[in-house]
């Protein structure tokens, strides 16, 4: 959609342009520099400090933060492409992974100063957040400073975090279903010297782990998931509750102790965990249940456990759209909100009953891991019906030409009176008449695909002169207001939903999105992505709107030929591995990015994506057999005369080469 219309779903800062019918021409306006790009993608509120857009109009990242160093998003995609790695390509900054961090330890820091806790944070990375090998190996090596740890939900992330994690101060957490294999594994890592806490979660895991310590004549560290009742509200708010899937009840957590003590174990029993849920909106949601969680602990160190950690969880949230609001896509609290709650909470609890303060552990993974990794893709072209310049043709149909008439009426109605706005709806709902006429004589054979098109340009041509014509403010039908996405332009991306961002589409969370270039020029168009795969759900739609979603995005006008790059950011945690193979796209080039010493960059990692053949074996089938069938398939059209030689080369040679390629488009 061109963007003339001000009052549409989309403001767009400047881009009003008052003169009818005709296209926003930029020099009208006041000049758009690369500081109204920025803004209109609100880049300052949900990038700070990691993404800015320079005076070129490009998106850059400062992966060190305000602490210096930046690199142009667009030179380094070029220098990568000409390293082989097309798009989509997936760049994990390891900068800002250390960064987030640190920024986390230092929040916890200052807060344990501020409110005089005497205990430490040591917090743990939920593996389940991104498994890769370089983003755990990664974060092990910039945790080591503060014994950072991590947590495993499942045997493969525990196998996972026992072989990278190497420190013996670091905690291992051990939370998910747990059979006795994973329970002994769990013991057994203990006399190798690590710390893994094995926390129950279902009533049923107390008798496996007693029967387990029996048998090796040893015991793991204990923890106690605790099913709280404070609600936390949102996406993940089912998380707790009497409904929760995990967690004992308070007299399953009673009866756990209980069993613990006549076993002799009640001496290992270190931790009590719980967890409200991802990306807690509201902070209030925290206060509740680190209140709950704090009465418990307290009760439990009164019933002669040791105890000495309390694990918040996870729930530590980002704000994808920078409104700094409770709503879905953001928090109304800060980084150090969150650690000041946390500290102060559980310190007020401890010493009103005179119990020594616990060592407080968080599971933050959406927290450290969404900022560090950027996707970046290209348009392949884009689909808008033409609207204006059709010529009328002699002997044209009668419900043509009262099409055409009506587009005349339109455009002759003035914009942004009373009296206009309730013509311009007279001449919509006749417009529709019309149209709806024509598909039906199409329908009946009475109108060919000629003047069927002609229809359907000129019914388009009367939505942009009529959107053209709304005011800017002011109350405007709810149908005419609709126009507006009805001219919406479709942005072909080089992408697969599904494998990219699953999030979007199971459970509509919005990643900011942009053009990562072209921001110091107006964007003259509205539209929404749609991606690779044959599946309508595959489109992204939905766009961060400062607190409010907004179905169409501020797009400029595509240039065949000539790239349009678009980044999803903040989407570093669960994307990759909740993606999965629809329509056989597979994972993306990924590549590590790390700033040099002395300026510039190095590349740490490349993970090639799936090939072609890869995605195929995935599926059990033998990309080798299936080259065979289509061979002996050619050579017996050869014979029969239907396919040149040369031609079953080029057909072979280009089924060899995509096996060999990755799933994506080439350019
Ligand atoms: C998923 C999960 C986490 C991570 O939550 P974030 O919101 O990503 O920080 C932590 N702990 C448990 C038990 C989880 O299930």
């Amino acid at each position: 959609m061109v963007l003339a219309n001000p009052s549409g779903a989309t403001a767009v800062p400047n881009a009003g342009n008052d003169q009818p019918g005709s296209s926003p021409a930029p020099t009208a306006n006041p000049a758009w520099t690369a500081a109204d790009g920025a803004a209109l993608y609100g880049v300052d509120r949900w990038g700070e400090p990691y993404f800015a857009v320079n005076e070129r109009g490009h998106v850059i990242v400062q992966p060190r933060g305000d602490r210096g160093g930046s690199l142009d998003l667009v030179e380094l995609v070029g220098e990568l492409q000409g390293r082989n790695l097309g798009l989509p390509l997936l760049i994990r900054f390891d900068d800002i992974l250390e960064d987030r961090l640190e920024r986390l330890h230092a929040a916890f820091e200052r807060a344990i100063a501020q409110y005089g806790y005497r205990g430490r944070y040591q917090g743990v990375f939920p593996v389940k957040c991104n498994q890769q090998r370089h983003v755990v190996e990664q974060l092990v090596e910039s945790g080591r400073r503060w014994h950072f740890g991590l947590e495993a939900g499942s045997k493969a992330e525990l196998l996972i975090a026992l072989s990278l994690l190497d420190d013996p101060e670091a905690l291992l957490i051990c939370n998910g279903y747990k059979d006795r294999r994973y329970i002994e594994t769990a013991i057994l890592a203990r006399r190798l010297g690590r710390q893994p806490v094995v926390v129950i979660e279902q009533a049923d895991e107390v008798e496996r782990i007693i029967a387990a310590s029996q048998d090796l004549g040893a015991a793991p560290f204990i923890g106690v998931r605790a099913k709280l009742a404070s609600r936390s509200t949102g996406r993940w708010g089912s998380s707790v509750g009497d409904k929760a899937k995990f967690g004992l009840s308070i007299p399953d957590l009673l009866a756990t102790v209980e069993a613990l003590n006549s076993a002799n174990l009640l001496a290992d029993l270190r931790l009590l965990h719980f967890h409200v849920g991802s990306q807690i909106n509201d902070i209030a949601v925290l206060k509740d249940a680190l209140q709950e969680a704090g009465q418990i602990y307290v009760e439990l160190c009164k019933l002669g456990a040791p105890m000495g950690y309390l694990d918040v969880g996870g729930g530590l949230g980002v704000d994808y759209d920078g409104s700094r609001t409770a709503s879905g896509a953001s928090t109304n609290y800060s980084l150090q909100n969150y650690a000041n709650d946390v500290v102060a909470t559980v310190r007020e609890c401890c010493e009103s009953h005179g119990v020594a303060v616990p060592t407080l552990v968080s599971e933050s993974g959406r927290a450290i891991a969404s900022h560090f990794s950027v996707l970046v893709f290209n348009v392949l072209g884009t689909a808008a019906v033409p609207g204006a310049g059709q010529q009328a043709a002699t002997g044209e149909a009668l419900i043509v030409r009262n099409l055409r008439e009506t587009l005349t009426l339109i455009e002759a109605i003035g914009a942004g009176a009373e009296a206009d706005l309730s013509r311009l709806q007279e001449a919509w709902n006749d417009a529709i008449k019309f149209r709806d006429d024509a598909l039906a004589a199409f329908r009946l054979g009475y109108m060919g695909l000629p003047e069927r098109a002609t229809a359907e340009q000129l019914t388009r041509a009367c939505i942009e002169a009529i959107v053209a014509r709304l005011p800017r403010n002011g109350s405007v039908p709810e149908d005419l207001k609709a126009l507006g996405s009805a001219l919406a332009d479709t942005y072909y991306a080089n992408l697969s939903v599904f494998r990219s961002a699953p999030d979007t589409w199971a459970i509509e969370q919005l990643f900011p999105l942009m053009p990562i270039h072209r921001l110091a020029e107006r964007p003259t168009q509205l539209g929404h992505f749609a991606d690779l795969t044959c599946d309508s759900d595959g489109k992204l739609a939905r766009f961060i709107d400062a607190g409010q979603v907004k179905p169409l995005l501020e797009l400029h006008e595509f240039r065949p030929g000539e790239p349009y790059l678009i980044g999803m950011f903040l989407a570093g945690a669960y994307q990759e591995v909740m993606g999965n193979l629809h329509n056989l796209f597979g994972s993306t080039n990924a590549v590590h990015i790390r700033l040099a010493p002395g300026g510039g960059y190095l590349v740490d990692h490349v993970v090639r994506g799936d090939t072609n053949a890869e995605v195929l074996e995935a599926m059990e089938h033998d990309p080798s057999q299936l080259l065979e069938r289509l061979r002996i398939a050619s050579e017996a059209a050869i014979q029969r005369g239907g396919l040149r030689i040369s031609e079953a080369r080029r057909l072979m040679d280009h089924l060899e080469t995509s096996l060999r390629q990755t799933t994506y488009l080439q350019e």
